[in-house]
């Protein structure tokens, strides 16, 4: 039985936003780690690693967004690039040193060697192999020892250092822990570049060599990646390392089954957080994409879905978005979020609404009395509009028709002489009470009409929280203030 501790990471490549399909794997790995921990499997690690080994296309400010998105779906990593560890650097850019000494490694026991191919003469090779409609497959050749001279005294060609793909490999076999063996021809591999001519490693190259020097025991990564497992597997073959477990977890598909793109909205982890999720909720709705709980749990913390989580329970088929899903899943979530957390999410979508006048508990109250129905924290804004300082809004067409009925003004009229002087503020209740009683005393008028009156007076709609909470959240000034006008 293998007893190494479990050493899992997330290697995401700082060319874009944190996307769903790298947080949804970050998230398996995280929860895979936690499970370890919890079942007393010892240590168990989760590395960030940032593979930016394409410097034109990685930029600093994904590295930023890559922290902030995982941070805030509580996905704390024990080593990466800020932290540190025992197996610094985490950032493929700093770790050249390392490349280099295994490919040289590879290159003296004659498991590589230098290319000296240009670009124009590797693009006619495969415009040959498509001319004559074969698959395109590197075409080895040996260099005599003055044809190697004369290279290496040429400025066009810079060598790359290809790896030397063995002869009658056969069947490289992957025993994948999500997809069971898949079986890959070698003789279908051609050999393939380890390091560029500029010096960078090639992703196989760099990837293989950091699993092995961070001691990683399983990777867990999307299916788009299995197509290069066979290579890697040769690598670490050539390495005499020992393999990682692999697990290739499906994609995330939209709706229509095609790739999720930015054709059907968000696919950054911070624009679902700016639309107003939830990133606990959010992180709940990722776990269940691809992965289900053995006890059909839909609605629970990260601890408690880590554990649950073994990876033969990561779905074979692809996993598709479900946005409603995702709505009430974010509905659920802020209705039975405790207030003070729920404020603190709620802050960033309240700016444009000057609750000023109130104080947190009172906010705190406000959020509760709106947040049934919501499914999103961007609906906040509308749903508290009327609490806030800025002139009541009457325009809403359910205002003006509730305003163009005859009953209204004399119902308001009744309701500002007679029980607004009586009125109990002391609490939602008493107010309750009050309100009730006034409307029962106009009968044969109905209770409704009596009720959106005086709502559309104070919040300028007929729908929204509980009407006596409106009043005692609103208080007996601005209550006064919107009866009269
Ligand atoms: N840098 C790769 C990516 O962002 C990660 C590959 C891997 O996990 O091995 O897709």
């Amino acid at each position: 039985m293998d007893v190494s501790p479990v050493r899992v990471r997330i290697a995401p490549s700082p060319t874009g936003n944190l996307h769903v399909g790298t947080a949804r794997t970050a998230l398996f790995n995280y929860l895979f780690a936690q499970h370890a921990k919890h079942t007393g499997h010892g240590e168990a690690t989760f590395i960030l690693r940032i593979e930016d080994t394409d410097l034109d296309r990685s930029e600093a400010q994904y590295v930023d967004d890559i922290y902030e998105g995982l941070r805030l779906l509580g996905l704390q990593w024990d080593e990466g690039p800020d932290i540190g560890g025992p197996y610094a650097p985490y950032v493929q850019s700093e770790r050249g040193e390392f490349y280099q000494r295994y490919a040289e490694r590879l290159l003296e026991k004659g498991l590589a060697y230098y290319c000296y191919k240009t670009q124009a003469e590797l693009d006619a090779e495969k415009e040959r192999a498509v001319a004559e409609k074969r698959p395109y497959l590197y075409e080895r050749v040996q260099w005599t020892a003055a044809e190697l001279d004369a290279f290496k005294l040429d400025p066009n060609r810079k060598p790359s250092i290809r790896f030397r793909v063995p002869e009658n490999r056969g069947s490289i076999l992957l025993d994948d822990l999500v997809r069971g063996e898949v079986p890959f021809d070698a003789s279908l591999i051609g050999d393939f570049v380890l390091m560029k001519s500029n010096g960078t490693p090639a992703y196989n190259f760099a990837c293989v060599v950091d699993d092995i020097t961070m001691v990683i025991s399983h990777v867990i990564r999307g299916e788009d990646h299995i197509s290069n497992t066979p290579k890697q597997i040769l690598i670490y073959e050539a390495l005499a390392a020992k393999l990682p477990a692999f697990a290739h977890v499906s994609m995330i598909l939209a709706p229509d089954r095609s790739k999720l793109s930015k054709r059907y909205g968000a696919t950054a982890v911070a624009e679902f957080i700016r639309q107003g999720y939830l990133p606990e909720a959010f992180a709940n709705f990722m776990t269940l994409l691809g992965w289900s709980s053995p006890e059909g749990t839909e609605i629970a913390s990260l601890e408690t879905f880590a554990r649950q989580f073994t990876l033969d329970r990561i779905a074979h088929s692809p996993a598709v978005f479900d946005q409603e899903k995702l709505n009430w899943l974010n509905g659920m979530y802020i209705r039975q979020m405790p207030l003070a957390e729920l404020r603190a999410h709620a802050e960033r979508y309240l700016r444009s609404v000057d609750l000023s006048r109130y104080d947190i508990p009172m906010v705190e109250f406000i959020l509760d009395s709106v947040r049934e129905p919501l499914t999103t924290l961007s609906q906040l804004p509308e749903a508290v509009s009327y609490f806030g300082s800025a002139p009541l809004d009457r325009s809403h067409p359910d205002c003006v028709a509730v305003f163009a009925e005859t009953e209204t003004a004399s119902i308001l009229k009744a309701f500002e002489e007679t029980v607004f002087p009586t009125l109990n503020w002391e609490s939602p209740e008493t107010l309750g009470l009050a309100i009730k009683a006034f409307a029962n005393s106009l009968k044969p008028l109905k209770m409704k009409t009596v009720m959106w009156a005086i709502r559309a007076a104070v919040s300028g709609r007929v729908h929204g929280a509980d009407l006596s909470r409106i009043l005692f959240i609103l208080g007996p000034e601005l209550v006064k203030e919107r009866l009269l006008g």
